[in-house]
């Protein structure tokens, strides 16, 4: 290395370093460098420190697999940079300058010499993976001497100046910002690249010659002139630093940001920089480089899966610029690499004892691995490596069932689409299945229109040339995703499988034209807008809307398929079976209807935590008798309507009783603000008054008596039962009139009714709605001699009630965490309101999740957890349950199983999800 360039790295990082010294915030380690190679400092343990690339880099490198020597700078650094005002620990440039100096003399190479020069990737890489969304550069230390150097030792002066026009065009973007200004536009290093490409009518990059390319890289340099008034940088320090700058500045760009809301990554955690010795897959023929997964990461089959492209660079195969070849076709193209390949494929699955997504590169015949890592995966996929992986004694039951993303389930449960309907839709076109699974929508070309168009209500399907990260927020509003070019393994593809989404790409007959805004398809002409529908599984694509079927899974369970005839249905039964075995958690479900009691007893419930009562008023003639009830001007009129209701109440009681065999049943007495009965419009207020035999301006006058500024703050919950106590008594006698039926006669089922009274905040508030419910208990019981199993308890609903739970639970036999409320109340936030700045928080990530998707521990679990000692101080075996939506997030039910709650109380498509997540609960926390 020259003595000039090393002098311009130390006095940039000091000028840097010294702008703010003294001024950090967290003190650090001094160790900020880590090598991997013939010396290593780390391994697999430290992905915090080092990244997962690092960790794992490290690793590979101490058990002999063959890792081109480089380093980590450790994610602390990033912590220091983002507190320091983007500058770096005084003494990190030495340590950098030693450790590019380890791998000088490892290779004999000279980073910025001319003969031989050391060129070098500079990679992100965090604690957990997140594919595509931060930056790469590839090359570094490319200027217009080493080119020549490279050119010499190489003998190949194309190859030379392949790697450098490639270097200009990434340095340029990721560093220098030279990008497409608009979704519309194409990047523009790709739009010079091309131009020449049909100026010179050839077809791929690797038919120009040296002297074209020559004459791109000076094209490349004039662009970044002419956009940035800089010139391309030659101090091949500069490169570096700004290349790390670029990579440490990218964990907080604004794909980052939403991968990690969406996988909720804190990001306080930041990113290392990975800086290793490039070796060459672009080299000539007998080089490669590919991407591969030790097993398919679409399906979990135990098959080598992968792909790679002859005499290329590894972002010409995820960036998605050229379609890739299956790997196993190289078992014919160069066949004592792929026997190498199959030996690391072996070693890794043995050593990680998990699925491997590693990247190779074949350099003159010679395999390099570049990074490994637990490959991402579909649900199913997920499901199935777990399951076949403890069969084949790679890891243990408990290990296997950690293994599984709880929400993975999910997508064993997803619809498909409807045979029939499918055999009838028309073809147009084929693409690689990349995401599995059914989806119909609407074509939008772009992120902006998937998102508008969803606000709006439709379903889309996003439609886009290549694959690029810039697409998740259009993916994450997109039923599915469909590309022309790209291959299974570039970035969005693997971001759209984590997400569960549907997802083809490289549908190379398809055109997309951006400008024009249509999808051709051989002689079909799709506009935006227009229906298309993708089948994931098979990377069919169809014009117009096809109907979906439900899962396999569910077909089973439903009982209209065999289940031996369906092998991801004993992928499912047998992960449920682990997970019942290892929860101590209870899950149960909120369903309000039998036919949802049926389908939640189908998937494990093992009772109804949560009954919503007022949903069994919303349909047909029942909604008219509720509202007389509500409009009543006296207790005469409300007790008129009351009757005709009970009859109602009861048939709805006897049906979830029956629907649910014997499992206890957990009734909630009406809680909804009253005006959400009332109807709104003037017309409608017309056809009720004429309905109810009432003149108009007397219903006019009772929803003016009724209007409430805060309806949720306000007449409902069990506040509705004390000012009324006979709609607390219609409901009781309904329910234990059904019970009384129900557990009488030659299919008698043995009841367990439990009574759950809404929103209370005070002692004498249960007490009051208690008496009614025991009195009239005692009444139906006398009159037809049975006697009813019955227990009586509260929502926790209000941070009063979760602070006074010592002396409530003197007159409940249980609690459940109403959660949606109890976030309301406890965070000041309208559960309907929110919508209005959640975007800005999100992106400002003041909320790590959404606070009434996931529990907000800190805050409102802090309520819950007081509840749970003071409810047990006075009454040690009282039940506790959650019946808030959070019962159905895997992170919540984690915290309930810490938290010693009984059950949780989830809907019923959630149920597999919760019983996996309570067992993955109790294994983690044992
Ligand atoms: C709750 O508040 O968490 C709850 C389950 O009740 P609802 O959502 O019906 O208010
Ligand atoms: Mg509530």
């Amino acid at each position: 290395m020259s003595k000039t360039t090393k002098a311009v790295a130390k006095k940039q990082v000091k000028t840097k370093a010294s702008t703010k010294k003294g001024t950090a915030k967290k003190s650090i380690s001094t160790n900020y460098v880590y090598a991997f190679g013939k010396k290593t400092d780390g391994n697999a343990t430290m992905r915090d420190l080092l990244g997962g690339k690092g960790a794992n880099l490290a690793e590979m490198a101490s058990i002999g697999l063959p890792v081109p020597p480089g380093f980590t700078i450790s994610t602390e650094v990033c912590g220091y940079y983002y507190d320091n005002g983007k500058t770096y620990p005084a003494s990190l440039s030495k340590s950098v300058l030693k450790a590019i100096k380890q791998i000088e003399t490892q290779l004999g190479k000279s980073f910025g010499g001319r003969s031989n020069p050391l060129l070098v990737s500079v990679r992100s890489g965090a604690r957990d993976s997140m594919p595509g969304m931060m930056d790469t550069i590839l090359n570094l230390g490319l200027n217009d001497v080493t080119v020549e150097g490279l050119a010499e030792i190489s003998g190949n002066p194309r190859f030379a100046w392949d790697c450098y026009r490639r270097f200009i065009q990434m340095y340029g973007d990721v560093v220098m910002g030279v990008q497409a200004r608009s979704e519309e536009e194409e990047d523009p290093f790709h739009e010079i690249l091309e131009k020449m490409k049909r100026k010179l009518k050839v077809e791929t990059d690797s038919d120009l010659s040296t002297e074209n390319l020559k004459a791109l890289v000076d094209q490349y340099k004039a662009l970044i002139r002419k956009r940035t008034r800089s010139a391309f940088p030659q101090d091949v320090f500069e490169q570096l630093w700004g290349a790390t700058s670029a990579v440490f500045s990218s964990w907080r760009n604004e794909r980052a940001i939403l991968y990690r809301q969406q996988y909720a990554i804190p990001a306080e955690w930041g990113t290392a920089v990975n800086i290793q010795a490039m070796v060459f897959g672009n080299a000539g023929d007998d080089s490669a480089t590919g991407v591969a997964f030790t097993r398919d990461p679409a399906n979990g089959e135990k098959v080598f899966y992968g792909e790679y492209l002859i005499n290329a660079q590894g972002e010409d195969v995820v960036a998605g610029v050229r379609t890739p070849n299956a790997i196993a076709k190289l078992a014919d193209e160069l066949p004592q690499s792929y026997r190498d390949l199959e030996k690391v494929r072996n070693k890794l699955e043995k050593h990680f004892k998990d699925m491997q997504d590693f990247e190779f590169t074949i350099e003159g015949g010679r395999l390099f691995i570049l990074q490994t890592r637990n490959g991402k995966r579909t649900g199913l996929a997920a499901v199935r490596i777990a399951v076949e992986m403890q069969r084949e004694r790679l890891m243990s039951q408990e290990t296997a069932l950690l293994k599984i993303p709880a929400e993975s389930i999910d997508s064993l449960l997803v619809p498909v689409f409807d045979p029939k309907a499918l055999k009838a839709a028309p073809i147009i076109g084929k693409g690689l299945p990349a995401g599995p699974g059914a989806a119909t929508g609407r074509i939008a070309f772009t992120a902006a229109t998937a998102e508008a168009e969803t606000r709006k209500g439709n379903k889309v399907v996003l439609c886009r040339n290549e694959t690029s990260p810039d697409d998740l927020k259009g993916m994450l509003h997109s039923q599915g995703i469909l590309t022309s070019r790209g291959g299974v393994s570039s970035h969005a593809a693997l971001v759209a499988r984590q997400l569960g989404k549907v997802c083809i790409c490289g549908a190379s007959e398809v055109v997309i034209n951006y400008e024009k805004k249509t999808l051709t398809a051989g002689k079909v002409v799709l506009k935006e807008g227009d229906y298309i529908s993708i089948d994931g599984s098979t990377g069919l694509i169809y014009k117009g809307m096809i109907e979906s079927a439900d899962s396999e899974v569910k077909r089973v369970l439903e009982g209209g398929l065999k289940a031996n005839k369906s092998y991801t249905y004993e992928l499912f039964q047998t992960v449920m079976s682990w997970a019942d075995k290892h929860r101590t958690l209870n899950v149960r479900t909120n369903a309000d209807t039998p036919a949802m009691a049926k389908q939640a007893v189908a998937f494990g419930a093992e009772g109804i935590g949560l009954c919503r009562t007022e949903h069994m008023f919303f349909e047909g003639e029942r909604i008219d008798i509720m509202r007389q009830m509500i409009l009543a001007a006296d207790e005469v009129q409300r007790r008129s309507a009351l009757k005709k209701l009970l009859p109602f109440q009861k048939k709805d009681f006897i049906g979830l009783f029956k629907a649910m065999e014997g499992r206890p049943v957990t009734i909630r007495l009406l809680d909804p603000p009253l005006h959400e009965f009332l109807p709104h419009d003037d017309v409608v207020r017309r056809q009720l008054a004429e309905k109810l035999g009432v003149p108009f301006d007397f219903v006019i006058d009772r929803i003016k008596a009724l209007h409430e500024e805060n309806p949720m703050l306000g007449c409902r919950g069990c506040r509705l039962g004390i000012i009324y106590p006979e709609i607390t008594e219609m409901q009781a006698r309904a329910l234990f009139e059904a019970a009384a039926q129900v557990s009488k006669g030659k299919k008698a089922i043995k009841i367990k009714a439990e009574i759950m009274i809404p929103l209370v905040g005070f002692r004498a508030e249960l007490a009051d709605q208690l008496a009614i419910v025991h009195r009239v208990a005692a009444e139906v019981m006398k009159k037809h001699k049975v006697k009813i199993d019955y227990l009586v308890g509260t929502m926790i609903e209000v941070p009063r009630a979760a602070i006074t739970a010592d002396e409530i639970a003197h007159e409940a036999d249980f609690f459940s965490f109403g959660t949606n409320d109890l976030t309301q109340t406890t965070l000041g936030l309208s559960r309907d309101d929110m919508g209005l700045f959640y975007d800005q928080y999100q992106s400002k990530e003041i909320y790590n999740q959404n606070p009434f998707a996931s529990l907000d521990q800190t805050g409102v679990g802090k309520l819950v957890e007081l509840a749970v000692e003071r409810g047990r101080q006075t009454k040690p075996n009282i039940k506790l349950g959650i019946c808030g939506e959070h019962a159905g997030d895997p992170m919540s039910i984690d915290f309930c199983h810490r938290t010693g709650l009984n059950y949780v109380s989830c809907s019923p498509p959630r149920v597999p999800i919760a019983r996996l997540a309570a067992a993955q609960a109790r294994l983690r926390n044992k």
